[in-house]
């Protein structure tokens, strides 16, 4: 089966042609400043690529030349659109309505409709990817997967805001999560590659430009970081993470910021550019900091010691810890940031072996000692994966 993967965003849609069972990707790219002028950057076969500046006045025009660019001329990869026989759709916010992916009917874009007010920037956008596909390809079904699904398992203790309780009654204020697919595939992939079956208790830090962590107990997520929306939790590329309300009340008042304003900050000025002043990109300000720049020493530290205080609070909350698991372009790559996180936590059963979490590797690998009593991996993130997967299922069951 031929799965057409659409992650589509305010200004940009990325897309995968992928066949679930066997986990080839035919082609995949990426649609860029939508609305503005428009780029579509399309790489298929071993090394072919294409990238070309068009215009793309709305969604519909970027899908148009997507599925044009599938199957015309030099990078096309099939004969016809008709060989795609499913579309999976990225959807981010699916509230407490949605625990597992579903396949797109107009209750559930009315249902995604309602929860625009949780998510105003993303789910307008993948809801119009949903209605074009449906208009340009009629009779080919379109899955929905939630960002916030996987998290759905959370007890009320652990989503709940210490707040008025009818806030989360008249306004679903909780949290919800985020990263969930990814959260999914690599506590999964861990559970595969633990000795131990029962009880499994599975820490994941997915650590990009967007960051969270999770605790998964026998494959449920017990607990996230990110909240109502993303801007919670860890410190990240441009948001900020964890900050106490005081301290936002009080830079309103002293800067004299709207909301809006205040929001801009959070997301898009905080995190890593933020403290460093110099980018939003891990690898950059590690630059900085070998060249002694001590902003970026500063950004990298806390950074770091923020993931550190989720993973000692995620032990507790597990009752222990079978396996630490590092994804996403910081996790996968920066051996500094790995290092770091687990330098001292030999007391929780953590010991990271220095030569193996150096050694650059493109596959799932166990960096800790053999003598650590818990697993350390790094997983690369497959987050396509996953939502190719559930369309598969889903629509080979109708
Ligand atoms: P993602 O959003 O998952 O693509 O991750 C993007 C983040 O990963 C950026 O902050 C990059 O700087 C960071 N990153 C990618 N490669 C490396 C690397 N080799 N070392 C440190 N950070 C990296």
């Amino acid at each position: 089966m031929l799965v057409f993967i659409l992650n589509a965003g305010s200004s940009s849609l990325k897309y995968q042609l992928m066949n679930p069972i066997n986990k080839e990707v035919l082609a995949v790219g990426i649609c860029e400043r939508i609305g503005i002028d428009g780029v579509l950057t399309h790489q298929f076969k071993e090394d072919g690529k294409i990238k070309k500046e068009i215009s793309m006045p709305t969604h519909k025009e970027a899908i148009e030349l997507v599925l044009k660019t599938l199957t015309e001329g030099e990078g096309a990869v099939i004969a016809s659109i008709n060989k795609i026989e499913a579309i999976g759709h990225r959807a981010v916010h699916g509230g407490e309505k949605f625990s597992v992916s579903t396949i797109v009917t107009p209750i559930v874009i009315e249902e995604m409709r309602k929860l625009i007010p949780l998510a105003p920037l993303h789910n307008p956008a993948n809801i119009m990817g949903m209605e074009i596909c449906q208009d340009l390809m009629p009779g080919i079904p379109n899955v929905a997967v939630f960002d916030t699904a996987f998290h759905q398992t959370m007890p009320d203790y652990a989503y709940m805001y210490p707040l008025p309780y009818e806030q989360y009654s008249k306004h679903g204020i909780r949290k919800y999560g985020f990263h969930g697919t990814s959260h999914f595939f690599v506590s999964n992939e861990a559970q595969g590659m633990l000795d131990k079956k029962h009880n499994t208790r599975i820490i994941v830090c997915h650590l990009g430009n967007g960051s969270s962590v999770s605790a998964v107990l026998n494959g449920k997520c017990i607990d996230t970081s990110m909240g109502l929306t993303p801007v919670q939790g860890l410190m990240m590329g441009t948001r900020a993470g964890d900050v106490g309300a005081g301290a936002i009340s009080y830079m309103m008042t002293q800067e004299g910021l709207s909301i809006d304003e205040t929001l801009d900050i959070m997301n898009k000025k905080s995190g890593i550019l933020g403290i460093s002043g110099k980018s939003s990109d891990l690898r950059e300000v590690l630059e900085g900091m070998k060249n002694g720049d001590d902003k970026c020493r500063l950004a990298v530290e806390m950074v770091a010691y923020n993931i550190k205080k989720y993973v000692g609070a995620y032990v507790a909350a597990l009752d222990g810890i079978d396996a630490l698991c590092f994804t996403g372009g910081i996790g996968e790559n920066s051996a500094l940031i790995r290092e770091i996180v687990c330098a001292g936590l030999d007391g929780m059963g953590l010991i990271i072996d220095p030569t193996k979490n150096n050694k650059r590797s493109s596959v799932a690998k166990d960096i800790a000692t053999n003598s650590s009593a818990a697993r350390i991996f790094v997983i690369p993130t497959n987050e396509e994966y996953v939502i190719a997967n559930d369309t598969y299922k889903i629509v080979s069951a109708l």
